[in-house]
């Protein structure tokens, strides 16, 4: 069965990510910053609970050391933070790097696992947020410049990786009951991962590199 590798496993989109494709037979690997806490993704029976904070270079180089080079069917970096609505520079720098830069070193840093894998699929939780062209009337500076550097990056990352045969998915969960979308969000975590694996199952070269929603329309950048 393929592996897939997802970031912030322990609670929210990420869980759900990891109990639907365990559910479905995959070898599921989910990351947690505190595994020991990660009560929910240890009671999966067939995941494996793998320490990793994403802003953290050490942390990192451990988590590499210990994967070493299994193939990664799918990886989806899906930890992320909403950051601070004041204009506080080391909280947005700190936003930055959780939300825009550890996706994308962490993506580098797995593309031989991805390339020698049978899928080669890589995607990131982004938000509508990132969109510019959306032009939603939020004002959240921090969240919406990292998600907007985010969908950059990983745009410029599916025409680096096309000729690796490794096909990347941005994608917008909707909004979700979570911690971070609160409770009077639209849909529930059910709703929005079943519709975002519909989304990775059709990913392919031929759709690399688009910014799709849960329910598999195409968003502006
Ligand atoms: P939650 O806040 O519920 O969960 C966030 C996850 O990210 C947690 O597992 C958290 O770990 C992890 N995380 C945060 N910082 C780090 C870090 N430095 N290293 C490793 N893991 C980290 O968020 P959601 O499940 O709602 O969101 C998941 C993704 O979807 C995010 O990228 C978010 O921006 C995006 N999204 C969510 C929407 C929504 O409505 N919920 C809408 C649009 C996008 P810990 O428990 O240790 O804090």
């Amino acid at each position: 069965m393929p592996t897939v590798l997802i970031t912030g496993a322990n609670r929210g989109i990420g869980l759900e990510l990891a109990k639907q494709y365990a559910a479905d037979g995959w070898t599921v690997i989910g990351t947690a910053r505190e595994p020991e806490k990660a009560d929910g993704l240890r009671a999966i029976g067939n995941a494996e609970v793998m320490q990793l904070d994403a802003a953290d270079a050490d942390s990192l180089d451990d988590f590499m050391a210990v994967l070493g080079d299994r193939p990664i069917d799918l990886f989806i970096n899906n930890a992320g933070v909403y950051g601070s609505n004041d204009l506080d520079r080391d909280e947005w720098l700190k936003t930055f790097e959780i939300n825009s830069i550890a996706p994308t070193l962490l993506a580098e840093r797995l593309k031989p696992n991805v390339a020698a894998s049978g899928q080669k699929k890589m995607a990131v939780l982004s938000s509508i947020m990132g969109s510019i062209g959306d032009g939603n009337g939020s004002s959240a500076i921090v969240y919406r410049s990292s998600k907007a550097a985010v969908n950059a990056a990983w745009k410029a990352l599916s025409n680096r990786y096309r000729e690796d045969g490794i096909a990347v998915a941005i994608l917008h969960p909707g909004w979700v009951q979570t911690d971070m979308g609160g409770p009077n969000a639209n849909i529930d975590v059910e709703t929005s991962v079943t519709g975002l694996r519909a989304v990775l199952d059709k990913l392919s070269l031929q759709s690399t590199g688009r910014f799709t929603g849960y329910d598999g329309r195409q968003l502006p950048w």
